[in-house]
């Protein structure tokens, strides 16, 4: 099963993204995550992209495509992959295209995640974090047991500089200026699924369910 998944922050791109990697034992492949693993491991690639990472620049693509390439071609890939995060341009999109196709593991589906602005500004705004040992809550949907106050670790919760209505804003004009073309690419080729993830966990993750049961 090999899918991307794409959705603003506060989609609820990485709960689902864990139920997906649980149900159909398929690894969850992140960029970043990729990155960080490579350079833990010493690989040629992975020293490259820290040089990059290091002086503050993008990872070139050749690096990135090289690295995923590396990763798709891992024993745990055989029964398919989630892609978060990539391909983030038309131009990976297309060279994104070429390798899975390589591999013999093709894109079946795009799975997007939108969420009603109301709705993301309530999880952006209500969210609290615990700088001590980074415990998030939310002030309705997941309070602490005593307000304010980390059930873990008993420090003070904190709310992000940026977790404000006019920064979500922002970001989502962000995300969809940049995901609008790579979409479109996939929508072309019928790979697209739209998840509306305004709902619950359970409900978002039945409607999930059913696309990818769909799928096999
Ligand atoms: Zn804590």
């Amino acid at each position: 099963m090999n899918i991307l998944i794409m959705g603003p922050a506060g989609s609820g791109k990485g709960t689902m993204s864990s139920k997906i990697v649980e149900a159909y034992d398929i690894p969850h492949i992140s960029t970043g995550d990729m990155f960080r693993a490579a350079i833990k491991e010493g690989t040629e690639l992975g020293m490259t992209a820290k040089k990059y990472m290091d002086e503050g620049l993008l990872v070139p693509d050749e690096i990135t495509i090289a690295m995923i390439r590396e990763r798709l071609a891992q024993p745990d890939c055989q029964k398919g992959y989630l892609m978060d995060g990539y391909p983030r341009t038309l131009n990976q999109a297309h060279v994104f295209e070429e390798i899975a196709a390589e591999l013999k593991k093709p894109v079946e589906a795009v799975l997007n995640l939108t969420v009603d602005f109301e709705e993301l500004a309530n999880r952006v705004t209500g969210r609290r974090l615990c700088k001590n040992c980074g415990a998030i809550y939310h002030i309705t949907n997941f309070p602490p047991k005593q307000e304010g106050i980390c059930d873990h670790c008993g420090a003070l919760l904190v709310q992000r500089s940026d977790d404000t209505v006019e920064q979500l804003r922002v970001r989502l004009d962000e995300h969809h200026k940049n995901t609008e073309p790579v979409l479109a690419y996939y929508a072309a080729q019928g790979l697209v699924k739209e998840v509306n993830a305004s709902r619950t966990i359970e409900e978002v993750w039945a409607d999930i369910r059913a696309i990818l049961e769909d799928l096999q």
